[in-house]
This record gives structure tokens, sequence and C-alpha cells, in this order.
């Protein structure tokens, strides 16, 4: 059986561009006879905003995006990340890390997709660990040279060699706080979920992801990432750059905009916002979805 998610983080309200990726997961869900789940991920305290996650639970509800079980908060499930992290511990593929950020980035290799790749530092000295054992450290995994590819339903075929285009990377922060790459691979696994439909701006997230599901023996969830939807400037929007709250009394022009930015046709009349999401099932094509940015202003 089908199942797919919705797993947004509490940073801010939902706007039209993580309205997109609940809509077109949902429909993706549905049109396949499928359950969609609900997935807080709230493991990241200093970014949340406080009310955002109820808000986000009330607006899907507004929406009549309305979801099967209860919905799960990552900040109630520590152990199971833990659990993770020691089976890892025990095939010695991760290792504690007492490098501060300007270690990192000074001593960096080069540039990952989305930030520096580690040095190595703590992946060959042992003695640092008790050098320096007097406060916490991260937890990273080790990568290597093996090429993990993907095909996505969206996006076509993806391919990275983590050693070189991401480095070892953080599974449990110094701070304490557990990292999305090794939460989101838990937690899929754990709730069965066999389909992720989320924004494109994680596609360089996901050979990661597949190499811890590797290592932790897990299924692999078949993966589609949507066009992101982006301001004039090319900005995906978020929180930082002020993507506007969804004006709640406009939400069946909302969702007819998202309807055709995934690429169906355009919807007839309808009595209500269910009986537009009910029309969206029936004519809901995946492949349809265009794979490139879209501006929305
Ligand atoms: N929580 C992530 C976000 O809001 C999405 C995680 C995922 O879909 O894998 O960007």
């Amino acid at each position: 059986m089908y199942v797919g998610r919705f797993a947004p983080s509490p940073t801010g309200l939902l706007h039209i561009g993580s309205l997109l990726t609940a809509v077109a997961s949902y429909l993706d869900a549905r049109s396949r006879q499928g359950r969609w789940l609900v997935r807080m991920e709230d493991l990241d305290p200093p970014r949340e905003m406080p009310g955002a996650a109820a808000s986000i639970l009330s607006t899907l509800e507004a929406f009549s995006l309305h979801w099967d079980g209860e919905v799960v908060y990552q900040s109630r499930r520590h152990h199971l990340y833990a659990a993770a992290l020691d089976a890892l511990r025990t095939q010695n593929k991760v290792y504690p890390c007492f490098c501060s950020r300007k270690t990192v980035q000074a001593e960096a290799r080069g540039m990952s997709v989305d930030g520096v790749i580690y040095g190595g530092r703590c992946a060959l000295n042992d003695a640092s660990i008790s050098a320096v054992a007097h406060k916490p450290p991260a937890w990273r995994l080790r990568t290597d040279t093996a090429i993990i590819g993907f095909q996505d339903a969206v996006q076509g075929w993806q391919q990275q060699c983590l050693a070189s285009d991401t480095g070892d990377f953080i599974l449990l922060r110094a701070d304490g706080c557990w990292a999305y790459q090794l939460a989101v691979v838990v937690d899929d696994a754990a709730q069965g979920v066999n389909h992720v439909v989320r924004g494109q701006d994680l596609l360089v997230s996901t050979p990661r992801q597949i190499y811890v599901q590797q290592l932790l023996g897990l299924a692999q969830p078949e993966y589609a990432h949507l066009p992101l939807l982006t301001n004039a400037q090319g900005q995906k929007w978020s929180k930082q750059t002020r993507a506007p709250a969804l004006d709640l009394r406009r939400r069946e022009d909302l969702l007819r905009q998202v309807l055709l930015y995934l690429g169906l046709p355009l919807a007839p009349q309808v009595d209500s916002l269910a009986d537009l999401l009910e029309w969206a099932v029936l004519h809901w094509r995946l492949e349809r979805v265009r794979p490139h940015a879209i501006v929305t202003e």
C-alpha cells in the first residue's frame, strides 16, 4: 500500500511553497488509494516559531487536506534516533567530532552541495577525543566514494559521490539536536513511508538519506522532488525571503493556483474546497509536474 507524508518544520507559517508540497503529496497519495501522514519536524527549537505547528495543522484542515492517523512529532522520538546512531556506532560508521564551526571552515576540503566538505580532522585523530572530552561532540557519519544514484519521478536521474559531494556529515549536533538527515530516514522507515514527495531544495539531501537507509538496512522510498516556487529574484519562498502567510479567505483561489503550478488542467466550478480537491485527485498525474522552478510574482 502507498504511504506518503507531508513533513513540515514549524519554523514559520505555511506559505504558497509549502502549500504546493502539501497538496502534491496529498494528491499523489490519494490518487493511488494511499495513506497520507503528517509529521511535524520539530527538532530544532532555536529555529522554531511558537504556535507554528498548531497553525500549520489548522491551515491544512482549512484546505480540506485531512491526514490519516495521529500527527507524529519528532521532538518525542529521540529514543528512535539514538538507537539508529547506536547501530551506526556498532558498525564503526560514525565518530565524535569536536571541531568548532571555525575549524570546519578553516580546514574544509572544498565546497559541498550545501556547505563545506569536512576536512576530516576527527575522523583520523583519536587523540582529539581525550583532549577535549569535557565538551560534548557532534557525531559524524563516515562517507565513501561509492556512487549513490536514484531515479526521481520529477527531476530524473540523480547521483552523488558522498565523499566528494558532501563529505562526512553530522547526525547529532554538539548542542544535542538530531540532524534532519538521520531523523527523516528513521521516521520514514518507522512510519512505513514508501513515497516521498517534497520540495526540490531537498534533492541534494536524498543521496545522504539513501546512504543512511543502506547502512541501517531500511527500504528505500520512491522520490519525487517538486519544482520550487520562487519570488521574482529567484529565491525560494521561505521565512527568510518573507513569504506571505496564506490568506485563508482566498483559499479556493490559492488552491486553484497551486493546481495549475502542478500541471493540472483548469478546474471546473465547484461547490466546495473538498469538491475541488476530489476533482484534483481524479485528474492528478505526477508525470505532468514540470521540474523547473516557478516564479510566482
Ligand atoms: N521538514 C522539511 C522541511 O520542512 C521537509 C522534510 C522532508 O520532506 O523530507 O523542509
